[in-house]
Parts: structure tokens; sequence; C-alpha cells
């Protein structure tokens, strides 16, 4: 198994693409510290890895809020003793060009998705930089390289997080922690379904433009990202720093 032994923390893991990372990591030999804002969500999570057998902890926290990302990086440590792999996963959606923005949706998407990578990396660092070892995974998307219409706050997030994970990486190679991004094409997740419902009188229509995007004209699966997220983790990766990898069905080239 290609995470044996490993003991991961995800974010956002009570939906989607970190609910299907948790269980890909758990099937690869992992213990998994199951994060969501909705700590009914992560136990669920938590819940089916340990029926089929594997290592879970469910811990409900806001990653946007400091005390709540010590006390759950404590129980973590403190069940587990050490943390091996930090997926920044938990992430919101944004709508609108530039001037449809409202201040405070700006700032909400700003918040949850770059200072939702801050704060966790933060406090799981010191205990990475100890044991002189460790893998992040930042959770970024195609909009950080591609333009999309209507996605100014949340492009702008996303092309953060990539930045973000290229100065980790320089900082903290030395302490042979690796820190790579993941950017996703339109993955079919609880998030896109809201999306497509708040931005789009015909959502069906909006995906058949979505698929004519990518070339791969279908759109990925929560899986596709997971197994990514899996390599990412583990030493198969061992040469990729500071890296985003694509998981796009092509649409860079859309
Ligand atoms: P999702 O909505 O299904 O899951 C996201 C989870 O994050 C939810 O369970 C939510 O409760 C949790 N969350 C939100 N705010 C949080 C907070 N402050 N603290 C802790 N947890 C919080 O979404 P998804 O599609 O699985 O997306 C996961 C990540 O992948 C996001 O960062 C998203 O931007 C990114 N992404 C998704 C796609 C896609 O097409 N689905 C594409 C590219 C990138």
């Amino acid at each position: 198994m290609r995470l044996n032994g490993k003991i991961a923390l995800i974010t956002g893991a009570g939906s989607g693409i970190g609910r299907c990372s948790a269980l890909a990591f758990a099937g690869e030999g992992a213990a998994v510290v199951v994060n969501d804002l909705d700590e009914a969500k992560a136990e669920e999570t938590a819940e089916r890895i340990r029926e089929a057998g594997g290592t879970a902890a469910a811990i409900g926290a806001d990653v946007t809020d400091p005390l709540s990302v010590q006390s759950m990086v404590e129980r973590a440590l403190a069940q587990f003793g050490r943390i091996d792999v930090l997926f920044n996963n938990a992430g919101i959606s944004g709508v609108g060009a530039l001037h449809e923005v409202e201040p405070d949706d700006w700032d909400r998407v700003i918040r949850v998705n770059i200072r939702g990578v801050y704060l966790p990396s933060k406090v799981v660092l010191p205990s990475m930089m100890q044991q002189k070892s460790g893998v992040i995974i930042n959770m970024s998307s195609c909009v950080a390289e591609i333009g999309l219409a209507k996605r100014a706050s949340y492009s702008a997030s996303k092309g953060a997080v990539l930045a973000l994970t290229k100065s980790m990486q320089v900082d903290y190679v030395s302490y042979g922690i690796r820190v790579n991004a993941l950017l996703p094409g339109t993955i079919l997740t609880p998030f896109v379904e809201q999306y497509l419902k708040s931005s789009y009188d015909d959502p069906e229509a909006a995906i058949a433009s979505i698929k004519k995007r990518q070339l791969s004209e279908e759109l990925g699966s929560p899986e596709d990202v997971a197994q990514a997220a899996v390599f990412l983790a583990s030493d198969e990766s061992k040469f990729m720093m500071g890296s985003p990898l694509y998981i796009d069905g092509g649409a860079v080239f859309g």
C-alpha cells in the first residue's frame, strides 16, 4: 500500500473531493484525520473509513479560525503522534465578474480559499519541520492558469494558492518537506452542482458547454482528483516540488 503507516490530515473532507480523497488515502493504508466545518459530515466520512477497516478520526473545525485550527492540530497530534501529510482541500466557490462581486462576497472567498491554506499549514509546519519530513498538498484549480468567465474572486484565490505553494516549497525544502498543488478542471461534486444551480437558468446546458471546454468532453470525478492526491502524498512523487498537477481533462487547452 502506497501510504502505509502515514498520518494524513485532510480539510473539507466531509464532501466531494475531500471525502473521496480521505477514503482513497485510507485505502492506501493511511490513518486519516477528517476535517470539515460540518462535523457531522466529517464524522460520516470517518465512519465510512472505519467500516472499510481503516483508521480515521473526525474533527469539526473552521480552517479560517486560528483557535479552531490550533485545537484541531493539537487533537490530531495527541491521537496519532505526527502528521505526515496535510491536504489543504477545503474551499468555497465564488461567482461573478469583478464589477458584480460585492466586497463581503469577495472577502469570504479570499478568506476561506487562501487563509484556509495558510492557517492549517502554519500550525502543522512546526511538527513537520521537527520531524524533518512531510508533504503538503494545496488545492488550487485550473482557473489559476486559464481565464474563466465570471469567476473573479475564485480565480484570484486559486492563483494565490498556486503562488503560495511555490513560495512554501522554497522555504521548507531544507526540512525535507514537499509542497505541491492540485489544479482540477470541472469535477462533478456538490460544490459544482451548487455553483451551476446558482449561476445558470439551465444547468444542463451549462454542463454541456463546460464539457466542450475540456478536451475530454467529460467532467472529472472526485476519484480522478483523489488518485492524484494519493500520488502527491506518496513517495512516488518525491521529485515533485512546488509543482502544479493538472487533473483537468485538458481544460488548459480549451
Ligand atoms: P465540496 O463543496 O463538495 O466540499 C468542500 C468541503 O469544504 C465542504 O464539505 C465544506 O463544508 C468544507 N468547507 C468549506 N469551508 C470550510 C471551512 N472554513 N473549514 C473547514 N471546511 C470547510 O467541494 P469540492 O468540489 O469537493 O471542492 C474541494 C476543493 O476542490 C475546493 O477547494 C475547490 O475549490 C477545489 N476545486 C474543485 C473543483 C470542482 O470542479 N469541484 C475544481 C477545482 C478545484
